[in-house]
Order: C-alpha cells, then structure tokens, then sequence
C-alpha cells in the first residue's frame, strides 16, 4: 500500500494581516499614506507612523471590550483612518465591516442588524447620513467619529483621535490568530433580494494580496503609487490598500472628493502610477482631461478598471490622447474580487492586441474557472460559445454569512457568477453580459455589452446601456439608453449607421432612449433595473423608434 510523505515546511505558518502589517513597518518604513483631506490640503503619513496609529487603535479597540469575532463597522470615505481600522480590527481578531455609504437607508439597516455590528466608525462628514438610521440598529454600543466634527445625536458617541491618544503609545501584544478565521465583511450591492454578507477570511485576504504583486495582474510593487479611487467599502478597495502595504507601495486616497477636477489635480500633484475605479469614473476623468488639455495625467502607466464592462474606446482615447493605460480585470464581490485580469502581450498594437485589451482576462494563478450551459454542460473554450462563468480558488466565497441557504450560487465547489461569457483558446474570458440582462431575441442572445460597447465608441456618444424591451414577434429586442455629448446632433439612424457592421445585422437596435444620464448604482454602475422600471412604467423618457 502507498504511503503519502508529509512535506517538512512551515506549513502551520498563518497567512494572517498581521504579516502585512509587521512587513509595512519592517520593509517599507517610508512608503506613505497620502489622504486628500480638503480640495487644497493633503495629509501624509509614513508606514512607520502608521504602525504605530494601528497599534494604538488595536489597543483602543481591547479597551472598547472589542472580542474575537466581533463584527466593527465603518461607515467612511478612503483616508487613512479607514485605512488604519483596515490592519487594527483584523489584527486583534475581529471582523472589519465596510458598510456601504450609498445604500439606501433600508438595506443599512437590514446590514448592520445582520451582521450585528458592536462598534461603527464614522467619518465626521458622514454623521448627518448615519445618525438618521441609529435608532433603528439593535447591536451597536458605540460610535466613533474621525475627522474634524462632531457627533450629532449619535448616542455613545467618542473622538477617534482621544482613542488613539488616551490608547498610548507602544506595540501592541497581538493575539495569534487563525488562518481562516473572518477578517473582513462586504455586503453584495446586488439589486435583487436583500444584500448578502461576503466573509473574508484572512487567509483570502493574504493571498489575494500576494496576487496583486503579480506582473500579469495588477503587477504591484514598491515603485508604484496607488491611487485608490474605488471605494474602501467595494470589496476591499478591489485588494489596492492591502496590495500596497504588502507591496510597500505609496498609497493615495481621495477622502470624499471623487468629482473629475480633484481627482485630476490629484493625478498631477501626486503622480500616481496606478489607479482603481470603475469604468464611469475614468469616462469623467476622460471629458475633463478633454477639455483640459494642460492637465498631464501620463503617470497613470498601469491603470486599473473593472465593475463593469470597461468600453475599448475609452482605453484607447484615454492611451493616445493623454498617455494613460488602463487594464481591464473582472471580478465580484465573492471573488475578493479580483479573478481575472486583461494583461494581452506586448507588441504591435493591432486589433488582436485590442481585442485582447477589451476583454475581461485570463483567471489569475489559483483561480480556476468554466462556463456552463443551460443543460449544466461544459462549454468549450472556443471563443464563441458562451456560458455561465463558474469559479473557485483560495480567494473566492463558498458562501454567505448567516445564509444557510446561499444554495443556487454555490454548485459542488464552484460559484456561480451570473455573468455570460466566452472564452477564447488563450483562456482570455470575455463577459458578453450578466445572466440578467441578457437580451433573447427569435431564440438567440444578443449581447448588450457588445451593443454598449460599439455605441460608446461614437464619439458623440457618452454613455449607453441597454436593455431588453418585450416584443411580440421576437420575443425581446435591444432598447439603446443613450447619453449625447453636449451639442450634438446625432440621431437614431446615425447609429444605427455607426454600429453596421460592427454588429450582426439583426441585432441592429429599432430603438433608442435619448436620456440626459443613465442611472447608476450605489458603487458606480450604470443600473439597467431602474431603466427596466421605467420602461415598463412608461416613463423613459426620449425614446425614438425606428421603423
Ligand atoms: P460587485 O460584486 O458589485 O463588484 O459586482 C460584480 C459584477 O460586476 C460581476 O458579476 C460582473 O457582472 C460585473 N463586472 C465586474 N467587472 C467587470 C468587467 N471587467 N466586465 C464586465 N463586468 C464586470
């Protein structure tokens, strides 16, 4: 009979925070946190000094009575202090609940009940938003505020600063911890049924960061600068704090002032090598860089944008015009979130290469992935077949918190997306659209991505989303959501002429929706349930049909 030999390595060794957090202050003593806390005022920190905030607030939080497992909320912009309570309430065991500010007032509600959230740091300029729903949340025992500002009816009310001053100076005796044991809590922004909470463990967190070092990812390391404009309450800042203090990188964070204007002079003051957000905002930052042709953005040479499909044309103007590249990764709240990252080969760039470039990537080392059909078969990877994507890895959810019955989206091992796609023979994926709004028309899809994506590559096209409009004779047929530049005067028909021949010929839409702004959701995504609503409703306004 055989007999496994054991292999003689450290492997009790916990891939815990705690290591990111010695090796910040041990490695990279004078790497910075650079938080934009006023249009006109930025704050630094070195590592090193805030190590020793953390050790404080990791102190501050055992005087709060803070227990292993508790569940601390934070309700805050991207700044250091988010930053701090980042590495302090995972380092001492308890679990860093990013609440999500933009959340309707019912689903925070229904949030911090669930996860029974003990403490909730709050920025002082978001005081006015919480204080509001307070009275309807049954765990919480305390309230800090940070920043300049004060407390307003929040009950127990203390000052961040007096915590971390009163806590002394010194390090912290932190408690050994387990690998798998929660380190952090993000809620799904998902827009059907109520959120469900996603439970980082620490291991995931460590390896998910490892990975941001990886050149055919995010390719981290200490010569960047890390503007994190994706919020810290969006699954982790998309790994970007973490990855930064792992890497040793400079890390920059907006605060509240996420508008084009500021976010370009921080650019330029600042000179960041990558930044991370969702397609919208880089459109914003394209429009503003624009119409400001003095403003130099080029130290952006390994940008970073996913959330949603990320248009090939927005890449491209924001590459030849301004010097800037973006790279396109995929991901979900479930997947910590990074999955899959667009990193094509260098050479000329040609169509392939951009083809490559629009598409959502190849899984990352550790992640696996396949595409399931209808039946539950395995579908090819032949670039054109499409499926559901499924994925499973040391970094992806195998269930939500408290949801005994998470059930359809975890299958033997697998997550179930919800998000379409095909992938090519180089494993390069390509999401043609989430399950949901998948346009049927006569038995076959049609893909509102790709619709979106030819649209927005007119240049008098500033958004478009598309939806399925209920039609008698095929079913469904595409509904073009379109946003016009300012002043300009193209018509259905004119794009209608600009997608033929970039698109089949059937799914050539038969009608628009001239809108002044597509809706969006809570973290930046343009939000088709809310353009559904109101075309059933009769209420979308400029819609033309073609005949
Ligand atoms: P969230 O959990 O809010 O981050 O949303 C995850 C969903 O965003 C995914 O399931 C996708 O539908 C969508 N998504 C994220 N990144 C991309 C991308 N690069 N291209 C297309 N869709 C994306």
């Amino acid at each position: 009979m055989t007999q496994r030999l054991q292999g003689l390595m450290q492997d009790d060794f916990a891939l815990t925070l705690n290591h990111i957090r010695r090796r910040m202050r041990s490695c990279s003593p004078e790497a910075k946190v650079v938080t934009l806390a006023q249009p006109d005022v930025v704050e630094r920190a070195t590592f090193t000094e805030v190590s020793e905030r953390i050790d404080r607030l990791a102190r501050a939080l055992r005087g709060l009575g803070v227990e292993q497992g508790d569940r601390i909320g934070t309700f805050a912009w991207n700044n250091q202090r988010h930053f701090e309570l980042y590495f302090a309430v995972p380092c001492v065991g308890a679990v860093l609940h990013t609440l999500n500010i933009r959340l309707f007032e019912e689903q925070l509600t229904y949030i911090v009940n669930h996860a029974e959230d003990r403490v909730i740091f709050v920025d002082a300029s978001l005081v006015p938003v919480l204080e509001k729903l307070a009275p309807s949340f049954d765990s919480v025992a305390q309230y800090v505020v940070m920043g300049d500002g004060g407390a307003g009816s929040l009950p127990n009310a203390l000052n961040y600063e007096d915590l971390l001053d009163q806590a002394g100076p010194g390090e912290f005796d932190y408690p050994e911890l387990d690998e798998r044991q929660a380190a952090a809590l993000c809620y799904t922004s998902g827009t059907t049924g109520n959120p469900k909470g996603v439970l980082y463990s620490h291991r995931s967190i460590s390896l998910h960061s490892t990975a941001t070092l990886i050149r055919d990812g995010l390719g981290l390391c200490r010569e960047d600068s890390v503007l994190a404009v994706v919020p810290m309450f969006h699954a982790n800042a998309w790994g970007l704090p973490h990855g930064a203090a792992m890497a040793g990188a400079d890390l920059i964070l907006p605060d509240r002032f996420l508008a084009a204007e500021p976010l370009a002079g921080l650019i330029e003051a600042e000179r960041p090598t990558l930044m991370g957000c969702v397609p919208t905002i880089f459109a914003d930052l394209l429009r503003y860089a624009d119409e400001h042709p003095d403003v130099d953005l080029s130290s952006l040479s390994n940008a970073t944008c996913g959330g949603s499909a990320v248009p090939r044309q927005l890449m491209k103007d924001f590459e030849e015009r301004h010097d800037v590249r973006i790279f396109q990764a995929w991901g979900m709240t479930e997947t910590s979130p990074v999955a899959t990252f667009s990193r094509p080969q260098e050479g000329e760039h040609g169509d392939t290469y951009w083809n490559d470039r629009a598409k959502q990537g190849r899984p990352l080392p550790w992640v696996e992935l396949r595409l399931i059909d209808d039946g539950g078969g395995e579908v090819a990877w032949d670039g054109e077949s499409t499926g559901e994507i499924e994925v499973r890895g040391p970094w992806i959810a195998s269930g939500y918190f408290r949801e005994l019955d998470g059930g359809e989206q975890f299958d033997a091992g697998w997550l179930r997306t919800g998000d379409i796609a095909a992938v090519d023979e180089k494993g390069f994926v390509r999401i043609t659209d989430r399950a949901k709004d998948v346009i049927k028309s006569g038995g076959e899809w049609i893909s509102s991505v790709e619709l979106e994506n030819e649209l927005m590559s007119h240049p008098d096209v500033v958004e478009a989303a598309v939806i399925a409009k209920p039609d008698e004779r095929w079913s469904e047929r595409p509904l073009c959501c379109v946003v016009l530049r300012e002043q300009a005067d193209t018509n259905a028909e004119d794009l209608v002429e600009h997608l033929r021949g970039r698109v089949a010929k059937w799914w050539l839409p038969d009608e628009f929706a001239f809108v002044s702004e597509i809706p969006k959701t809570s973290v930046g995504k343009f939000d088709k349930k809310v353009l559904r609503g109101r075309l059933a409703d009769g209420a979308l306004e400029g819609r033309v049909q073609l005949s």
